[in-house]
């Protein structure tokens, strides 16, 4: 019997796999290892040519939000990993340290409000709510929208409005905005966000390229409306997609 489960054991792993449940305790587990790892790659990786650690309150929001309630079910096994997945209709859930150095170059304060262009899953808008920002975020493809709207909705992350748009245009209506984060490849930086920007506020895109490297820029408005950019570091993110012309 012993040898024939050892035998069977690839067969149950395969038919069972990565849909298999997994226990409360092993999911505590190994998400403070992703912490844990977000941390270590941020020894690890020039920013600009610097050390960037990330701050103990992004850390902190990254701790609360339960990042294997954002992605497929098939995946679940690997949500705490650092690394990009699969979340449906060619889209990813971005690499966790990514999420954790876009929110913290954003540099906010409690009561922020923030545009996030790309809502994808959800995840990244939900660890900004976890800083305590409100966040507005748009997603271009009707089913992602509606799914993180729905997932938002019962995670109780009331601080999140989800929109089904064109996230070029940004939010005119509820603009100006503290932070503005573009969680796909833009071949530019678009100019209504720009506009949408607060004089002291940052945005963070990445620029470049579709399905090549891209560079992280920071892009930040001083108090008088002056408006500075900064290359960062090469990343890898799916391309912006557009509905219409400009
Ligand atoms: N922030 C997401 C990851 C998003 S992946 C998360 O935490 O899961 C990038 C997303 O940007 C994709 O879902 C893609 O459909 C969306 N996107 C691409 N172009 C867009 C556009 N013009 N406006 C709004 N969303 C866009």
């Amino acid at each position: 019997m012993k040898h024939l489960m050892i035998l069977l054991w690839p067969a149950v792993w395969l038919v069972l796999g990565t849909d298999a449940p997994v226990l409360a305790d092993d999911i505590a587990d190994a998400h403070s290892r992703m912490i844990r790892t977000v941390k270590a790659m941020a020894q690890i990786t020039p920013i600009a040519g610097k050390k960037h650690p990330i701050s103990i309150k992004v850390l902190a929001a990254m701790g609360q939000v339960k990042r294997h309630k954002f992605v497929p079910r098939v995946r679940r096994s690997l949500a705490y990993e650092n690394r990009p997945l699969p979340i449906g209709h060619g889209q990813t859930i971005s690499q966790p340290y990514m999420v954790a150095l876009m929110t913290d170059l954003l540099e906010l304060e409690k009561g922020d409000t923030v545009f996030e262009m790309g809502t994808g899953s959800g995840y990244q808008a939900a660890v900004l709510a976890a800083l305590g920002v409100r966040v507005q975020t748009v997603e271009i493809i009707k089913d992602l929208a509606d799914e993180a709207k729905a997932r938002l909705r019962e995670l109780n992350y009331s601080h999140v409005t989800v929109r089904w748009a064109d996230g070029y245009y940004g939010d005119p209506e509820n603009a100006p905005f503290d932070g503005i984060i573009i969680t796909a490849a833009a071949s530019h930086i678009p100019p209504p966000l720009i506009a949408q920007l607060k004089p002291g506020g940052r945005m963070i895109i990445p620029v470049g390229p579709k399905f090549m490297a891209q560079q992280l820029v920071l892009v930040s408005k001083a108090s008088d409306g002056k408006v500075t950019t900064r290359r960062l570091l090469p990343v890898a993110f799916v391309p912006v997609t557009r509905t219409r012309k400009p």
